[in-house]
């Protein structure tokens, strides 16, 4: 496979559209991960997507960097996703590279600081500061994300979030430079950052402060929100989690059950009956299904209650 790529020509014999790329990248290729014209459903909680033109996941940082700077040096289209799970893919898929950071996924806890690589998970971030008694964290171990991701959407629940936790992120800018941001210069607000408005700034490592506390405590704390999910959350059926933002005044699901819209359908996507803030694939959905679903929802609630249901999830794609 390699041969042909530094052939410049694919094994059908047909010419690449991206050799510098793959020119820049050979020192890395075996390790880089990359796959050409991949589903993005295998890569999306939601499993909705078509094809990512290239895709690479990375198996450690010193790939990950080369891949990263081969694509801005080629002036690639690139999008980089943590797990995919507040992600909606468009069906005809994203043109140039998926960068995936879950092959970096480093933790270290030095003292009360944790610091972790952009692909690790939120719940490996929860698990680390369990086993060193440390609190604050308790509210990540459920949410499917990465720490990028997370640190990308400020995610949070149950009162906690992570712009309480972070002490400063390592990125690297649309030049390619690696930079170093404070708490405050992240601009976190209720799921915002300042990530949101630079969509080229790639995180690469964020450090989070927390406090000593009964590792016992942790545990209970960490099982209660665990199992009040199970109670509430449709976890039998893919999604991306809460639909929209919650509006000021309001709940969003209560909102979209009022309407009557418990279990409305498009296509392979549903309101949860569960939890009508979540739509739910319950069997081959395509982005169009959810995209229609959730403007259906928007109107509804719209005309109903004059409330405007802000997207959490991200639509990504062409
Ligand atoms: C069942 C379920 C429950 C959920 N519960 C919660 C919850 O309680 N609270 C909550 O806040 N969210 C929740 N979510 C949503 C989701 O898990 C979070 O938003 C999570 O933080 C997304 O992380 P991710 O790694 O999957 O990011 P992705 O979905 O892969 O990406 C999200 C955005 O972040 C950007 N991004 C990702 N990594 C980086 C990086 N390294 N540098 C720059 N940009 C990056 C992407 O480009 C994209 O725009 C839930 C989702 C599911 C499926």
């Amino acid at each position: 496979m390699l041969y042909y790529k530094l052939k410049n020509y694919d094994s059908n014999g047909e010419k690449m559209k991206y050799p510098l790329f793959f020119e820049k990248i050979k020192s890395v290729y075996e390790t880089a991960g990359i796959i050409e014209n991949e589903p993005m459903c295998k890569h999306t909680t939601f499993q909705v997507g078509g094809n990512a033109e290239i895709f690479a996941k990375p198996r450690n940082i010193g790939a990950f960097m080369t891949v990263l700077q081969a694509a801005k040096e080629c002036q690639m289209p690139l999008t980089v996703i943590g797990r995919g799970s507040n992600l909606l893919v468009s069906d005809n898929g994203i043109k140039g590279l998926v960068l995936c950071t879950c092959g970096i996924s480093g933790i270290k806890v030095e003292g009360s600081r944790i610091i972790a690589d952009a692909g690790a998970t939120m719940a490996q971030l929860a698990r680390a500061a369990y086993n060193s008694g440390l609190t604050g964290a308790e509210f990540a171990a459920g949410i499917p994300g990465t720490v990028g991701g997370g640190v990308f959407m400020n995610a949070g629940a149950y009162d906690g979030q992570l712009s309480d936790l972070v002490v400063q992120s390592v990125f690297m800018d649309e030049e390619g430079n690696s930079r170093r941001i404070t708490n405050i210069e992240h601009r976190f607000a209720y799921r915002n950052s300042i990530f949101k408005h630079h969509p080229d700034w790639i995180i690469i490592q964020t450090e989070f402060v927390l406090k000593p506390a009964n590792q016992q405590d942790i545990k209970d704390k960490m099982d209660d929100f665990a199992q009040r999910r199970r109670n509430k959350q449709p976890l039998n059926y893919p999604s991306a989690g809460s639909t929209f933002k919650r509006p000021q005044g309001h709940f969003a699901g209560k909102l979209i059950e009022d309407a009557g819209l418990k279990g409305a359908r498009m296509g392979g996507a549903m309101v949860s009956e569960k939890h009508a803030g979540f739509v739910v694939n319950i069997g081959n959905a395509t982005c169009q299904d959810v995209a229609g679903l959730i403007g259906h929802i928007q109107q509804t609630v719209k005309n109903q209650f004059n409330v405007e249901l802000e997207c959490e999830v991200r639509i990504l794609g062409d």
